[in-house]
């Protein structure tokens, strides 16, 4: 099988947003690595979650902590047979300020490529989980949740242990706009993260959603452009026929928002190249 990923032969493509059955995606690493491989990807990179809750040691969509050194040992075991692409090692970690220093130590044994940060839950609040917890909410709650999220945001950056800022604006997920100003929530969420010198995705799952626009908006990407915050292009795919769903489209957003470069990730060391 084969689809067109929307990109010049030349150019690199990458799919580094990516889960297993490690989490909560239907397909096996190797599945992956040839699905990977037919939709002519160069880079295929695995980020199955990896949550340190305080109060929930069992969250359904993540990986068990005990079975990181598993998931590691089968991604690298699968990046030594593949021939034909470069499979990274990455992992979306999320951030939580009670167990963050935790985090940075299980991270620390392992050779990742990439970490990607993302925050999932705002204390007990699950973020993007179901939109119950968002429907019984007042607007003003609403709010007060979306600044929330995005101190939360400058809080990631700043404790140093991701590369890559997932979905950013994500509590859209749902449609629960907010009815306040979020660009200057925003625009500090940004300046921390071009201070830890962080990339962002432009995230295609968001084309699937109520929003049915990329994480993050439009605005956001500009925003980004205009710090120089690398991006990469990804599909949060949870299923391999995904890897590649809508990168045409973030292509075309990325270069509408002034980038001509993605970045790349080998052992947590980005370059830039053009697009
Ligand atoms: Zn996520
Ligand atoms: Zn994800």
């Amino acid at each position: 099988m084969t689809t067109d990923p929307g990109v010049s032969p030349s150019s690199p493509v990458t799919s580094y947003h990516v889960h297993s059955r490690w989490s909560d995606g239907v397909a096996i690493v190797p599945d992956i690595v040839a699905q990977a491989h037919s939709l002519g990807l160069d880079e295929v990179g695995i980020s199955d979650h990896f949550v340190l809750h305080p109060d929930t040691p069992d969250i359904e969509w993540s990986m068990r902590s005990e079975e990181l050194p598993r998931y590691v040992s089968e991604v690298l075991a699968s990046a030594a047979q593949s021939q034909e692409i470069s499979v990274r090692l990455g992992i979306e970690a999320d951030y939580i300020p009670e167990t963050i220093d935790t985090l940075k130590e299980a991270l620390a044994l392992h050779p990742f490529d990439y970490v990607i940060g993302s925050v999932h839950f705002m204390d007990g609040f699950p973020i993007d989980e179901h939109r119950r917890y968002w429907d019984s909410l007042s607007a003003d709650q609403v709010n007060q949740t979306w600044l929330g999220y995005y101190t939360r945001i400058v809080d990631m950056a700043a404790s140093g242990a991701f590369d890559i800022v997932g979905h950013l604006d994500l509590p859209k997920k749902f449609g629960h706009a907010p009815t306040a100003d979020m660009t200057a929530a925003v625009n500090a969420a940004l300046d921390a993260i071009a201070r830890a010198d962080m990339a962002m995705e432009i995230n295609t799952s968001g084309w699937s959603l109520p929003a049915n626009e990329a994480y993050p908006a439009p605005w956001i990407v500009r925003a980004a452009r205009s710090r120089d915050i690398p991006i990469v292009i990804t599909a949060d795919a949870h299923t391999p026929k995904y890897l590649t769903r809508n990168f045409d489209m973030a292509r075309r957003l990325a270069r509408a928002s002034g980038y001509t470069q993605l970045a790349l990730f080998e052992r947590r060391v980005r370059r830039l190249q053009d697009m």
